[in-house]
């Protein structure tokens, strides 16, 4: 087992649908604590930032606007083994094909509304973490 950080989003479409609460009791269950947070607006120049290994995607600037279109719940979150642990609450990226119980079955109502964001390695981790919070603003605990 190992400490890990990850980057969590919650995405417009859950940010909207009010359900930051019920998506941080299950990471909170799952035993993954919250070590920094912050509710953004984000900008077209920040999404395109955070997305820009897909720039080349067909639905790249479908998933900026869609990420720019209200505000995103941003979270470091702390656990064992916690960029596995997120990803398996989140559910697959399509929600039709998500596992019962998992956030995006639960709470995604398409592959571009897809409630949350959750980093794919432990390097990734870190780069994105960076990428919004300075390393003060991280609180371990
Ligand atoms: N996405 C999309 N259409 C696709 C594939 C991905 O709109 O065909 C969006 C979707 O919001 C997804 C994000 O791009 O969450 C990043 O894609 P990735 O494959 O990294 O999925 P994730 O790690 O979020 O499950």
């Amino acid at each position: 087992m190992a400490l890990e950080r990850t980057l969590s989003i919650i995405k417009p479409d859950a940010v909207a649908k009010n359900v930051i609460g019920e998506i941080y009791a299950r990471f909170e269950k799952a035993g993954l604590k919250v070590v920094a947070a912050k509710m953004k607006q984000l900008s077209r120049q920040e999404a395109e930032g955070f997305y820009a290994v897909h720039s080349a995607r067909p639905f790249f600037k479908a998933l900026v606007d869609f990420m720019i279109s209200g505000p995103v719940m941003i979270t470091a979150l702390e656990g064992e083994n916690a960029v596995l642990a997120h990803r398996d609450l989140m559910g697959a990226t399509n929600p039709k094909e998500a596992a019962p119980g998992t956030i995006r079955a639960d709470f995604a109502d398409s592959i571009d509304a897809n409630a949350v964001h959750g980093s794919d390695a432990v390097d990734t981790a870190k780069v994105e973490i960076a990428y919004f919070f300075a390393a003060t603003d991280v609180l371990s605990r």
